[in-house]
């Protein structure tokens, strides 16, 4: 399996750590808002990754962290007049949901940062401890970037270079920088923000330690892989490795991933040009099975770029997949015979090899572009080999070949079996059960369930009433 190394800027063979173990880190969302459908794509993608990996039996530790403390998390609470822990956890809460409906597993751990102020105040003290890092008048603390001499190393940059670049970052403030390469790890608090006591000052941490301080802590201070979109290559990334390998002395990761961005009218999206549409706006069109497989079909280092064209596009190649399933259900349910014939084993080896196809396009670099054209090969190659006469072992050997692909790459291919009504009014139950005893979170959650099977409920006068939406 090759990888693609932003370190060495070459495909290398993957070779982890620890033999059929992979230890991987995916730095996750800032939250203070519903994710952009770019926010997603290294959601879908390195889920992709992991899901692969597992399929080549590897065992996968995965991290993922949830920015909860940050100035647009503390900005969007002042302006609500909440704590900032009403912000984050609501939509670490809104982000988890549109994760599941994408299919996106959950990580192995997803640490929060507020959760890790000891281990960072630890690594910080290391660092200063060492000579990496040091304290100004007013209580913040900079890593000594010069002090790192592989600073630059992922990027490719030179110091030099960004020395030049960076002198119009001194502003008030940052003038007690030793250097102006330095980074802050730890800032004084201003009034009305979150903050934590400290040996330097009250304050709160730097965004980037917190990845070096999780990664360690549930992933040991050498990784396999740290993944993320390609604006985190610089500076974020770059300071992680100076910060871990300044600490601790060990190469923090072997393999740095990152995924390309994904682009509205060819041009950047994001938050801040307010040209984005959030994974919530695409569910309200199309199920986001349709995203995914949207997301997986260009390969993760290619810019992508989202139109209605491409998006119709998708859906028709999901739709040919997904029909081409209910086909053979359909032929298996009612087929008259049950084992293989000797023409149809024959058939079922040959279709064998679209998953050497497969497996080739995902071990070069995860090119779940060309693993996708595999799976339509396979499609093809069931509808045009099946019939009324097909055996029931046969039809069920082409669905395990097609589903085993689709779970790879995260997409559902069994078209969602409706509830029955005995089911949701059993639920309903529950729900005013829950309400009584004023467990309000079962009550809430049940809606939500209901809601994501398509039931809505209403409460009227003579009591809860419910439809299919
Ligand atoms: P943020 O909340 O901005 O830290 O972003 C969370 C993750 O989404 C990071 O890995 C970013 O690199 C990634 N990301 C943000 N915007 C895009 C985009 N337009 N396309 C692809 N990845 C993105
Ligand atoms: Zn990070």
């Amino acid at each position: 399996m090759k990888i693609y190394n932003t370190l060495s800027k070459q495909k290398e063979e993957f070779v982890p750590i620890e033999p059929g173990k992979v230890r991987m880190y995916v730095c996750g969302p800032t939250v203070y808002n519903l994710i952009h459908i770019g926010n997603a794509r290294p959601m879908i993608v390195f889920d992709t990754v992991r899901r692969y990996m597992e399929h080549k039996g590897y065992e996968v530790n995965y991290v993922s962290n949830f920015t909860d403390v940050d100035d647009k998390i503390i900005k969007a609470a002042i302006e609500e007049g909440v704590d900032a822990s009403v912000i984050s956890e609501r939509y670490i809460a809104e982000c988890k949901k549109d994760m599941e409906a994408l299919n996106v597993k959950p990580a192995t751990t997803h640490p929060l940062a507020t959760q890790e102020i000891c281990g960072m105040l630890d690594m910080i003290n290391t660092l200063i401890e060492k000579g990496h890092a040091y304290k100004v008048e007013d209580g913040t603390v900079y890593f000594r970037t010069r002090s790192f001499k592989e600073y630059g190393k992922l990027s490719h940059k030179n110091l030099d270079d960004l020395q030049g670049g960076n002198r119009s970052l001194l502003v008030t403030g940052a003038d007690q920088k030793e250097d102006s390469l330095d980074f802050v790890l730890w800032k004084p608090k201003k009034e009305g923000e979150p903050y934590w006591e400290s040996p330097w000052c009250d304050g709160r941490p730097g965004w980037h330690i917190e990845c070096s301080v999780m990664s360690k802590k549930y992933l040991g201070d050498e990784i396999d892989i740290h993944a993320g979109g390609e604006d985190l290559v610089f500076p974020h990334h770059e300071n992680e490795i100076a910060q871990s390998e300044a600490a601790n002395g060990k190469t923090f990761a072997r393999y740095w991933m990152h995924n390309a961005f994904l682009n509205i009218d060819n041009k950047k999206m994001s938050k801040s040009l307010g040209n984005f549409f959030t994974v919530r706006d695409i569910s309200e069109k199309y199920d986001l099975q349709v995203l995914r497989f949207f997301m997986l079909s260009a390969h993760y280092r290619s810019q992508l770029n989202f139109s209605a064209d491409l998006m119709e596009a998708a859906k028709n190649g999901l739709d040919r997949i997904l029909t081409s399933v209910e086909n053979l259900k359909y032929l298996q349910e009612n087929a008259k015979k049950e084992t293989l014939s000797e023409e149809e084993r024959a058939l079922l080896t040959e279709a064998k090899s679209f998953e050497v196809k497969f497996d080739e396009a995902m071990d070069d670099d995860f090119n779940t572009a060309d693993a996708i054209s595999a799976i339509f090969e396979l499609v093809k190659f069931a509808n045009t080999k099946t019939s009324a006469e097909s055996s029931k072992e046969f039809l069920q050997g082409l669905l395990d070949e097609i589903r085993l692909f689709s779970d790879i790459c995260g997409l559902i291919v069994d078209k969602k079996e409706e509830m029955l009504d005995g089911e949701i009014e059993a639920l309903i139950e529950e729900r005013q059960t829950a309400r009584k005893e004023k467990n309000f979170a079962r009550a809430d959650e049940i809606r939500d369930l209901l809601l994501e099977k398509g039931i809505v409920l209403k409460d009227t006068r003579e009591g809860v009433k419910w439809t299919r939406a």
